[in-house]
This record gives C-alpha cells, sequence and structure tokens, in this order.
C-alpha cells in the first residue's frame, strides 16, 4: 500500500504524485483540518471553498475506483495536521504501508514538516517536485544570485524569451514592446458596465460544508457566508475561465487599475483561488488566452497584461518567497508596530475607499489586486500597521490565500517590510491616486482636493507624513527624488502641519475612533 498525501492546494489531477496510481495499491489522503486551516481564523468562504473543493476531488478519485481518506474538519479528535493524521494511519495500517509519495508542499513550514517524514515514519518517503510552475525553485535561484536587487520586470523577460510566448521571429517581444502599461490605465468613469462574474449554484456537497463550518466557526472568523458562489470543481473552474476570456479578457488591461463602489468584479478574471488551489493549471489559463489574442479575440495590451501577471507577477512572487527563507525573520525593516485597527474587522470608518475595499472582502473573500495594493496596503504602510499583523490579515481573509503567494505581496510589494528584496521603492501614494482611479471619493465624508482640516482626505496628510518620516532611508532613492524635490517645495510649516494632522489622526486611529 502506498499513501499519497496531499495538501488542500494540491487538488489536480495531473499532480505529480497523482500519476500511474493503482487502485489496489494506492490510497489518497486528504486533510481538511491540516495546514492550518483549523488554527487560524480563516474568512468562512474561504473554507467553504477548500473543503468542498476537497470533498469533491475525493469523490471524482472514488468514482474512477480508489480509496479516500479524508481527515475530517467535524472530528476534532482526529489529529488536526497531515503529519500527525499520516502517523494515525501508520500506526492502524502499520506493516502494510510500503511508502508515502507527495507532491513538494508550497509553504515552507509543510516544507520542512515533510522533509522529517522519512525520518519520523517507518516507510520510504519521495518528495516529488511541482510542476504546475513555469519555473522551478532552483531556477529562480540562479537567477537572483548574484543580483543587487530582484526586479519582475527582468525575470518576466527572461520567462517570455524562455517559454517562447508574444515573441516574435527576431527574439523582441510582440509589438515591439515589453508591455503595455501606459494603455492599461483608463478610468473608473470610462468604465462601461458588464454582467456578473462566474456563478455556481451551492450543491449538496457544498451546502453540507457551508451548514457544517456555521455551527463550528465563531465571531473571529471575519466574513460572510451568504451568496456562495465559487465553483468547487475543475469543471466550474474552466467554466469560470472561459467566461473571464470570452467576456472580460478584451477590457482586461484597459480597467485593470480601476476601483468602483458598485462593481467589485470589474474585468478582473477572479480566478486565482482557482489556479491557487490546483483546479485550474497556470499554463493552461496562458494558452486560453494567447488562442484568443491569436483568434483576433483580444487585444495585446489585454493579452500581455494578463500573461504578465501570470508568467511574471505570480511566477516571480513564487521565486522570492523561497527566497524569504533565507532572510532574517521576522521582517520589519520600516520598524512599523501599530497594531490593526478594527475598521479592518469591519469596524466603523468615514473613508469610503477603505470601507468599499473592506466590505467587498467581508462579503465575497475577493479584492481584486488595486484595492488590495492601493488601498488596504498603501494605508497599512502610511499608518506605520504592524506587517506581522497585516500578513496575518490577508492570509485569513481571502480565498486565494496562501503564505506562498500572499506573504511576498504584503510584505514585499505593499509594506516594504522586506526591506527592497521585492520593490525597489515603496507603493506609497496619497488620495489622488485613489480618486484618479475610483468613483469612491464622490461618496466619501472627506474631501480629497482638502489639505487641511477636518474634511481633509487622511491619505494626504498620512502620505506626506511617511515621507517626511522615512526621510533619511529614502531621500536618495533615485526613483523618490521627484516626491522629495515636492517635499521640499512644500516647506517645514506645511509639512509640520501635515504631519500634526496624521499624528491626530493615527491616535484616534488606535483610541478606536471611527475615523
Ligand atoms: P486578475 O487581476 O485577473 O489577474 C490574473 C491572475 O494573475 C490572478 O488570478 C493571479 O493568479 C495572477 N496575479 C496577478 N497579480 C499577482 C501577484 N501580485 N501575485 C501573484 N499572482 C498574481 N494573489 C493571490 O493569488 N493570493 C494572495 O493571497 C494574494 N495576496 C495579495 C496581497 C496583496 C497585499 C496584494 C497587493 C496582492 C495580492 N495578491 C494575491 C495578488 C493579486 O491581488 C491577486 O492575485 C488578484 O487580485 C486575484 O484576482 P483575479 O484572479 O481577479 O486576478
Ligand atoms: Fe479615500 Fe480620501 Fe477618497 Fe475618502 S477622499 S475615498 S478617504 S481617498
Amino acid at each position: 500500500m502506498i499513501l499519497r498525501p496531499l495538501f488542500p492546494d494540491q487538488l489536480t489531477e495531473s499532480l505529480p504524485s497523482l500519476c500511474g496510481l493503482e487502485p489496489h495499491r494506492d490510497i489518497i489522503v486528504l486533510s481538511e483540518r491540516g495546514w492550518s486551516l483549523s488554527d487560524r481564523p480563516h474568512h468562512p468562504k474561504k473554507l467553504i471553498f477548500l473543503i468542498a473543493a476537497q470533498r469533491h476531488f475525493a469523490q471524482l478519485w472514488r468514482e474512477k475506483g480508489f480509496t479516500v481518506v479524508i481527515q475530517p474538519w467535524d472530528a476534532p479528535e482526529i489529529a488536526p495536521d497531515l503529519g500527525l493524521f499520516i502517523a494515525q494511519l501508520l500506526s492502524e495500517e502499520g506493516a502494510c504501508v510500503e511508502g508515502i509519495v507527495l507532491t513538494q508542499p508550497s509553504t515552507a513550514g509543510c516544507q520542512k514538516d515533510v522533509a522529517e517524514w522519512g525520518e519520523r515514519f517507518s516507510c520510504s518517503v519521495a518528495v516529488l517536485q511541482d510542476d504546475r510552475f513555469y519555473c522551478t525553485q532552483e531556477q529562480f535561484d540562479t537567477w537572483a544570485q548574484g543580483r543587487k536587487s530582484l526586479r519582475m520586470e527582468y525575470f518576466y523577460r527572461m520567462m517570455r524569451t524562455q517559454e517562447n510566448i508574444l515573441i516574435q521571429e527576431d527574439g523582441q517581444p510582440e509589438g515591439g514592446a515589453w508591455n503595455y502599461d501606459a494603455q492599461n490605465r483608463k478610468l473608473a468613469k470610462d468604465c462601461p458596465p458588464l454582467n456578473q462574474p462566474y456563478k455556481q449554484v451551492a450543491d449538496v456537497i457544498t451546502q453540507e460544508v457551508i451548514a457544517m463550518l456555521k455551527g463550528s466557526l465563531g465571531y473571529e472568523n471575519f466574513g460572510s457566508y451568504e451568496y456562495f458562489h465559487y465553483s468547487v470543481t475543475r469543471q466550474g473552474a474552466l467554466e469560470a475561465l472561459e467566461m473571464f476570456v470570452g467576456e472580460r479578457l478584451a477590457l482586461f488591461g484597459d480597467f485593470q487599475d480601476v476601483m468602483r463602489d458598485d462593481d467589485p468584479w470589474l474585468y478582473h478574471s477572479h480566478i486565482s483561488l482557482y489556479i491557487n488551489s490546483g483546479l485550474l493549471v497556470a499554463r493552461e489559463c496562458v494558452d486560453k488566452v494567447l488562442a484568443a489574442y491569436y483568434a483576433g479575440q483580444a487585444p495585446l495590451n489585454a493579452t500581455e497584461g494578463f500573461i504578465r501577471q501570470i508568467l511574471g507577477w505570480r511566477e516571480f512572487v513564487r521565486g522570492v518567497y523561497g527566497y524569504y527563507q533565507h532572510c532574517p525573520q521576522p521582517m520589519n525593516t520600516l520598524e512599523a508596530h501599530r497594531p490593526l485597527p478594527a475598521l479592518f474587522w469591519g469596524g466603523p470608518t468615514k473613508m469610503n475607499c477603505l470601507r468599499n475595499c473592506i466590505a467587498d472582502t467581508e462579503k465575497q473573500a475577493y479584492a481584486h489586486h488595486i484595492q488590495r495594493l492601493m488601498v488596504i496596503g498603501n494605508f497599512s504602510l502610511l499608518a506605520g500597521l504592524s506587517p506581522q499583523e497585516v500578513d496575518l490579515w490577508f492570509l485569513v481573509v481571502y480565498a486565494d490565500a496562501f503564505e506562498w503567494v500572499q506573504q511576498p505581496n504584503v510584505l514585499g510589494m505593499s509594506l516594504f517590510a522586506d526591506g527592497g528584496i521585492f520593490a525597489s521603492k515603496p507603493y506609497a501614494a496619497s488620495g489622488s491616486y485613489i480618486n484618479k482611479m475610483s468613483n469612491y471619493c464622490q461618496n466619501c465624508y472627506y474631501s480629497v482636493k482638502e489639505k487641511e482640516g477636518d474634511k481633509a482626505c487622511p491619505f494626504h496628510s498620512l502620505y506626506w507624513d511617511f515621507i517626511k518620516r522615512e526621510e533619511g532611508r529614502f531621500r536618495n532613492n533615485p526613483r523618490m527624488a521627484m516626491i522629495y524635490r515636492t517635499l521640499d517645495r512644500l516647506g517645514p510649516e506645511k509639512v509640520a502641519l501635515y504631519q500634526r494632522q496624521a499624528q491626530a489622526f493615527l491616535t484616534e486611529l488606535e483610541y478606536g475612533t471611527p475615523l
């Protein structure tokens, strides 16, 4: 007998450790409680998705004639950890188990655990490379070696060339440019309305999971159960991908940075939870989008824009996560220690941008990239919130959040807590950016145009307070030279005023006053 344990993000039929299985020999092992699912307060919709997807995956293999053992969520007497569960199975099955075959888990903690399984269990343990990424960690480390800084753009160009994706015969990028960002900044007011995203009605298995979680989760699991509509099967995930390519891709590039208070979905794909859990594979998403481009159904700016997200950002982020494992922990270069304010858990706030982004998160366990980066992340950076608290928040509230992808995005891209491994400068912005890219400011208590007084947009003074506070670190950064020239032009009195306003705001925030 061979055990084939799966982590909750390994729901891919063609996973290396699921190849060449024999029904009378192999047992698939799944864990609904392990891998920190039961000991962190995840969003109910994230748990519904991951548990229901595992149950459907188990059903699929059982229909093929295989034995599938599940460590169930609602049996707390069973060890709450995949390793302990395996130990329990081994003690029950004893001598019959010849070995364990698994695919390398995605998180560093689990990688460390399984590396010890060989010694821990008295049978052979084979850990296979996860082949669902374009780039292996070894390749990334080789690319990163000796570089002063890691920049996604150079990594992305290497990957495009290696995979021969959107590369002309002369080796140059399709259309003559590596990216079309300049075309991809259309404004919220020009964004045409569109249909709802892909929605699947919860079937009996999913309904059971919802009922089970409603009975067992506490108030600390921030998020709504209502209208769960994500797919929990590969078939549904494929339909969601098809729908994106058919209905949204053509305008994906144009409106990828837009935020609107009447539409959380816009022209994004909403497939990250499917790729990250294994229901979709990155390659097939890229291939589908390329096929649409070559069939004349999507323009180059949208096609390249989407492919950069997957082949560039997603692969880069995974490499950076591996790289982080060799860095001192915990990461907190900017020495930010302010606790997370209540508004992150749905507490009242008069800031319409934050209220909307947190409300979307609470409802759907989803917010798109610019909401996460330029509103929630940006606020956390400027307000000096503790990176470790922000990191945990991002891990538990999004359905697509898995440590390897959320951590570099939070600690590196958003908070500069890694000291610049990920980004050459912090993604800090004032309310003007939010006003340009969204319609949030039109319905806000605060005025984005006002810089002083009770009605002034808090992002304005928080921004200049941050720039002044971090002057010693960033003044000589060439990419921030213009910002420091503007700071100088403001003059010491204005800067001191903005600093006082920011401090007053932050003090009230800490005391829990709705701001
Ligand atoms: P689209 O906008 O349609 O993009 C297409 C795909 O590209 C995504 O599905 C995703 O697979 C990939 N992608 C795009 N940007 C990134 C990125 N920066 N890193 C990795 N993949 C990317 N993404 C996660 O998958 N899980 C997370 O936990 C996560 N946490 C984030 C936290 C912060 C602070 C920030 C700024 C970004 C985070 N992202 C995370 C990246 C990005 O916000 C999401 O991938 C995206 O919003 C998912 O929505 P979508 O599928 O509609 O993406
Ligand atoms: Fe956000 Fe400021 Fe705009 Fe209000 S005015 S929505 S706080 S950016």
